[in-house]
This record gives C-alpha cells, sequence and structure tokens, in this order.
C-alpha cells in the first residue's frame, strides 16, 4: 500500500462536469477525479492545504495552438503547486517523438515512472520518464524525504492499527473468561475505539484517501457518473 506508486493502467474520467467560464471552476472536480494526488509527483493533498493545489493544462493554455482547450476538462489535471510551476508552458517540439510528460489519462504511468519504496526517489522507466523525472526535480532532497518520511509514519500508524485491534480481541476474551466486567470492558473498549479513530484519519490524511465532501449544487451541481 502506498500512496506514491504510479498507476499502471490509463485512467478513465468519470465525471462530467457541465461546462464552465472559468478553468479554475473545474478544480474540485480535478481533485475528486484524480483522488486528492498531484497526478505528476503524486504528492496527495490532505498533507498540507489544497489551495496551494493547482489546475494544470496538459496542453499550455498559453501555446495559440491550445488556446480552445483552455475550458476543456480533459485537458485538464489536479497538480501541486510545485510540479505546475517546474511543467510550467511545456509541450515538446517535436510531437512524434516527444518526449512527453507522462499524464495518467493518456499514458501508463507506470511504464515511464515508478516508486522506489527503499529509497524514497523515482525511477525513470523510460526516455520519457527519465526527461520528467529532471524536469519536474522529481527527486529533490526535500521530495525524496517527504516521501520517505511519509512512508515511515504509513508503517507506524499500520502498526498501531494492528496493535489497537489486538487489544480489542484482548479485551473480548477476558469479558467472555471473567476477567473483567461489563463495565470495565466498555470503558476500555471506549479508550481503544477512540484510539482507533484518530489513527485512522492520520492513515488517511497519510494516504490522501480522506474523503471528500460531495460538490455542492451551487458549484456546479453534483458530478454525474458516466455510465
Ligand atoms: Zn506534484
Amino acid at each position: 500500500m502506498s500512496v506514491f506508486l504510479y498507476p499502471k493502467t490509463k485512467l478513465t474520467r468519470k465525471l462530467r462536469p457541465r461546462r464552465f467560464k472559468r478553468y479554475q471552476s473545474y478544480k474540485r472536480f480535478l481533485q475528486t477525479e484524480f483522488s486528492r494526488l498531484c497526478v505528476y509527483c503524486r504528492f496527495p493533498d490532505t498533507r498540507g492545504p489544497s489551495s496551494i493545489y493547482a489546475v494544470d493544462h496538459y496542453r499550455p493554455k498559453a501555446n495559440p495552438r491550445f488556446t480552445a482547450l483552455t475550458n476543456d476538462y480533459f485537458n485538464l489535471f489536479y497538480c501541486c503547486a510545485a510540479c505546475n510551476s517546474w511543467k510550467g508552458n511545456y509541450w515538446p517540439d517535436d510531437e512524434k517523438s516527444g518526449p512527453y510528460i507522462p499524464n495518467p489519462c493518456d499514458h501508463e504511468m507506470a511504464a515511464h515512472i515508478v516508486f522506489d519504496k527503499a529509497t524514497g526517489e523515482v525511477k525513470a522507466m523510460s526516455p520519457w520518464g527519465e526527461y520528467t523525472r529532471d524536469y519536474l526535480h522529481l527527486n529533490d532532497r526535500g521530495m525524496v524525504e517527504f516521501r520517505r518520511t511519509t512512508m515511515h509514519a504509513i508503517k507506524l500508524c499500520t502498526e498501531e492499527e494492528i496493535r489497537l485491534s489486538s487489544r480489542v480481541t484482548k479485551a473480548k476474551t477476558k469479558l467472555r473468561r471473567g476477567e473483567i466486567d461489563r463495565d470495565r470492558y466498555e470503558k476500555v473498549m471506549l479508550l481503544i475505539e477512540s484510539q482507533q479513530e484518530t489513527n485512522r484519519s492520520y492513515l488517511q490524511e497519510l494516504l490522501g484517501t480522506k474523503p471528500l465532501e460531495a460538490i455542492p449544487a451551487s458549484k456546479g451541481g453534483l458530478p454525474m457518473f458516466a455510465p
């Protein structure tokens, strides 16, 4: 289980937001579509304010050829401020050979870049991956340290979850054997449940799986899922 693992298959978008005049209005949809992760470095927005996440124009809006795609949902991606800034207006001069910066809808990401759990770095699996790793500074020291710390914290929280489950089992056994009365059992269980809740919340934050609130109707209506 790792938040940083790049998908092996292409992602098909499930949301069909209505057309907005401002591309920024799609951000909330993109956040849901891409599971709160920057599509390029996979850092979750649950580890900081999502306000620093941006709407990336895969085909840059500053390129006159792509002006018509400025508000096209399928050209927009959820992206952290760092990747958005490094990527800028990048588009390959040679469209046939690239290099392209892979995105999860058009490319199998893991064919180009993979996450190395042992080092916390990303490894290039193709020339495009190599280009992306360097162009987006994916192995900058701060990025690598962040991944390593996150992985360590996920491991600790996972171990804590196992430890708490084992305490639940022990408490149940003690009650069954008459070693503690129901009153004591309920107090112990309340304490464990509260610790479990806190621990799960930490894990959701680390993994980027904290549930998002539904998109309000006033912000463009509920997302319509593709059939
Ligand atoms: Zn990023």
